[in-house]
């Protein structure tokens, strides 16, 4: 039977395949993306950690170089005020406290009006100017330690301003020693941070003083910029440490660690661009992928072989079906050798019922052959046979055989009597069968004898052996039947199996003529 709808035409085994190649991609999308945000996240951590700790660091180190500064400008300006007056005595008192240490870039001496005394170094080019600065008034006004805000000096620098009062013995106020940070060149605090403070990782460090005021970055364009609008600079200013992640002045997130500085109120962040932690982090991911690909490769492989071996038993047992559906011979199930419960009992099935198929069409085959009152075979056998042999060019004797007086039979004892004849004829006829002569039920009750290599004398002889024998034997009427027979034999009778037919036919005529229960060979005369 052919079905009018198209067979599907993908197998099993590109599906498999590719279902564990849809499945696999995923799940290494998955994975990749999971360890690609723990990869992060981790990274993010000990980002922010390591910047965290280094502000600490920093911060202890600015507290205490601070402290440092503050008392060497205390101790300067006690002695000072034991030996005020002697201006060369200032100079030189200054010019050894700047020779011997680096904390400030320059040191001044002013008097309670703001005119300057004295300036170390010399080349500063300040001396007995008057001071007009907020920082310097606010610090005379206030006669206590002090530190500026940035602001612009009057030589144009970019500076904050450390100041401490000078009073004498009698505790008179004589003016004010101020040490200065010129925050855009080399200074104090790029001795602690580095004079090129951007790491190679982009992380960089930066200083606010209590108001928010950049003291140190390494972009000298921002120096004394206000940042106070950035949180963490907020949280400084409020006297608080930590880390967070935070978008910068500038709009750039970052992951920071701020550490606030008790003796000065300033504060320090260390921070890195989260751009770059991100872009390590899919380094390393890359990494990860390009290692990681030979091994889904090669499992890709072993499932599409995998997937070929479950299929194979089906992808057989549908071809042979094909081959059926097709009408084409199929001599033998193809081995199947499976561990799957479809396979196994799909190939099951299809043995039995092909099987029992071949047995039902075997068994047409043989009904469609045999003549099924007397089992032997059929005119159509016949035919075929003599076809057969016509071909080959093989001699052969036919004999026709008739019972005698049937119709009475039939008459006498009925139809079914006559049936029992029939039958009792057939089995007679089949017990005297050597391997080498062939009977066939005619039609009625008409019989034929082939003989392959017999000639007409021969087969005479053995019509003649039929007749003498039933002659001799009691039939199912209770006594013998009488048959009359006819031989002819090809060539010398006929050309064909018609012709030689039809001349044994012409002989048995002969026969019934003479009398029945005779043999009659052919012979062209009798036409
Ligand atoms: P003859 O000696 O001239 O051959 O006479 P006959 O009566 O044998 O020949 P006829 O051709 O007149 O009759 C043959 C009979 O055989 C007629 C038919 O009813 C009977 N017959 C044919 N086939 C069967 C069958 O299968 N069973 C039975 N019981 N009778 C059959
Ligand atoms: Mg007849
Ligand atoms: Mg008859």
């Amino acid at each position: 039977m052919r079905t009018t709808e198209a067979a599907p035409r993908i197998r099993l085994v590109h599906i498999i395949t590719l279902l564990m190649l849809i499945s696999i991609s995923i799940i290494s999308i998955i994975q990749i993306a999971a360890s690609f945000k723990a990869e992060r996240d981790s990274l993010y951590e000990t980002t922010l950690e390591l910047n965290y700790e280094s502000a600490k660091k920093m911060s202890v180190t600015m507290n205490s170089l601070f402290k440092a500064m503050e008392n060497s400008l205390k101790v300067t300006s006690e002695h000072l005020g034991r030996s005020e007056q002697i201006q060369d005595s200032i100079q030189a008192q200054l010019d050894l406290v700047t020779g011997s240490s680096n904390y400030f870039n320059s040191l001044l001496v002013s008097d309670a009006n703001g005119n300057v005394l004295a300036v170390s170094p010399v080349s500063v080019g300040l001396t007995s100017k008057k001071l007009t600065s907020k920082a310097v008034l606010d610090a005379i006004e206030q006669r206590k330690p002090a530190i500026s805000a940035p602001y612009e000096s009057i030589t144009n620098r970019l500076i904050v301003l450390m100041t401490t009062p000078i009073f004498n013995s009698a505790d008179q106020y004589l003016g004010s020693l101020g040490g200065t940070i010129y925050l855009r060149e080399n200074n104090v605090l790029n001795d602690i941070f580095g004079s090129n403070s951007y790491s190679s990782s982009g992380s960089y460090i930066y200083v606010v003083d209590g108001a928010g005021n950049l003291i140190y970055h390494p972009d000298h364009n921002r120096l004394g910029k206000n940042v106070s609008a950035n949180p963490v600079v907020a949280k400084l200013i409020s006297g608080q440490s930590g880390k967070e992640k935070v978008v910068n002045t500038l709009g750039v997130p970052m992951l920071a660690g701020y550490s606030y500085v008790p003796a000065n109120g300033w504060g320090i962040v260390v921070q890195s661009p989260l751009e770059e932690i991100n872009e390590k982090s899919m380094g390393l991911i890359q990494n990860a992928i390009l290692y990681s690909f030979p091994f889904l490769l090669l499992i890709l492989l072993i499932t599409a072989w995998l997937a070929k071996k479950l299929t194979l038993p089906l992808a057989r047992l549908a071809a042979t079906a094909n081959k059926i559906l097709n009408g084409k011979q199929v001599a033998d199930l193809p081995k199947v050798r499976t561990n799957t419960y479809e396979a196994y009992h799909l190939y099951k099935t299809m043995i039995i019922t092909i099987d029992a198929l071949q047995k039902k069409a075997n068994q047409y085959e043989l009904e469609a052959q045999t003549d099924n009152l007397t089992g032997l075979a059929n005119r159509r056998s016949m035919e075929t046979q003599m076809l057969d042999w016509l071909e080959e060019g093989l001699d052969f004797s036919l004999i026709v055989l008739d019972i005698d007086h049937f119709k009475v039979i039939n008459d006498t004892h009925g139809h079914l009597v006559g049936d029992t004849v029939l039958k009792y004829l057939g089995k007679l006829l089949l017990a005297m069968a050597s391997e080498n002569e062939y009977y066939y039920r005619f039609g009625g009750e008409e019989f034929v004898v082939l003989l392959p290599h017999v000639t007409r004398d021969d087969a005479y002889l053995y019509a003649e052996k039929i007749r003498n024998k039933l002659e001799m034997t009691i039939s199912p009427i209770g006594q013998p039947i009488t048959v009359s027979l006819g031989v002819s034999s090809f060539p010398t009778d006929g050309m064909t199996a018609l012709e030689v037919l039809e001349h044994a036919d012409q002989a048995l005529y002969f026969a019934k003529g003479k009398g029945r229960n005779c043999t009659v060979v052919y012979d062209p005369k009798y036409t």
